[in-house]
């Protein structure tokens, strides 16, 4: 039986109305949530998703500014300008668009961002509040698969979860996320000897590894929820993840496909940590 598509976009659409009507209410209290981004230098794909943060930002009723700087700026100015925007109190939401130019200290540049407004949720602070289980901002992407994998319905506690790929802003967050509630946790990544004996003993599946074919339909267990972070190309150009999507839906229950899966979510959670950082201020 074919698997259930998770829809990514229609749970972002139906996120992105309730951060609306949220900031409505804020706004009647006087309050005019606000992201600021920085972009530093002319990548590309940088480029294009700070024009989306914008964009989604503006179309949802929060305001959003992006600051652009050249890749010639000294990390000393970068410093110094996040410090005037933890130091305003009309700003909710400092962003630092990675990667950062090599002569930047991507560890030091995010560290200066107040953990108050990291709606990234990659400070350390906001690492150690997961790790923990306090409160604290959660990194977007992981968050929003959180998201995707509720609305299976599926019971996290006792069930077993196999997060491939261990990186600070995806795996290790995705796996705390998913042991928060209650899942036994198996985290797996490029030194794993048996991948396969491990997807095939998991209810759920989060593949956030980079690489294409990474999970085949052999390596799931059948009623699975297979969660696709990935974002790569195929032999036509086009963008694909890291699942074999078209061989794993015949074993999965449910899938995210790839475009319309993670990526939607991971803006639309961006919103949703905006939105709660000026909650807060304004308390
Ligand atoms: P990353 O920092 O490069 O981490 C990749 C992880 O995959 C590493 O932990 C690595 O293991 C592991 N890995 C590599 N080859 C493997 C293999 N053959 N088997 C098992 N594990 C393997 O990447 P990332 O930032 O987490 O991103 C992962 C993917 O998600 C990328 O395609 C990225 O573009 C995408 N992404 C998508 C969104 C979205 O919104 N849709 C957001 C963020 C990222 P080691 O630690 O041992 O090297």
């Amino acid at each position: 039986m074919a698997a259930q598509l998770i829809d990514g976009n229609a749970l972002a659409r139906q996120i992105r109305a309730e951060v609306a009507g949220r900031t409505q209410a804020l706004k009647a209290r006087g309050v005019q949530p606000h992201l600021s981004i920085i972009l530093v230098g002319e990548d590309p794909a940088s480029v294009v998703y700070t024009k989306h943060k914008v964009n989604d930002s503006t179309e949802t009723g929060l305001s959003a500014t992006l600051e652009r700087y050249p890749d010639t700026m000294a990390e000393a100015e970068l410093l110094a300008r996040i410090r005037t925007l933890n130091a305003d109190p009309k700003v909710h939401g400092i962003l630092v668009q990675l990667p950062l130019p090599k002569h930047m200290d991507a560890h030091k540049v995010i560290e200066t961002i107040s953990p108050a407004k990291d709606v990234d949720g990659f400070h350390v602070q906001s690492a150690g509040a997961l790790l923990t289980g306090l409160p604290g901002f959660l990194s977007c992407t992981p968050y929003g698969c959180m998201k995707l994998i509720e609305t299976t319905g599926i019971d996290l506690r006792g069930k077993n979860a196999v997060v491939i790929g261990r990186s600070n802003n995806v795996g290790k967050p995705m796996a705390l996320m998913l042991l928060g509630k209650d899942a036994t946790v198996t985290m797996c990544h490029s030194r794993t000897k048996d991948l396969k004996a491990h997807t095939l003993m998991a209810d759920v599946v989060v593949a956030a590894v980079g690489k294409r074919n990474v999970l085949t339909k052999d390596m799931v267990k059948p009623g699975a929820v297979v969660i696709d972070v990935g974002m790569n190309r195929n032999d036509e150009g086009k963008l694909c993840g890291d699942v074999d999507f078209d061989g794993v839906k015949e074993v999965a229950g449910w899938i995210t496909p790839v475009p319309g899966g993670v990526g939607p979510m991971t803006r639309a959670m961006l919103l949703v940590n905006t939105l709660e950082a000026a909650e807060r201020a304004s308390q």
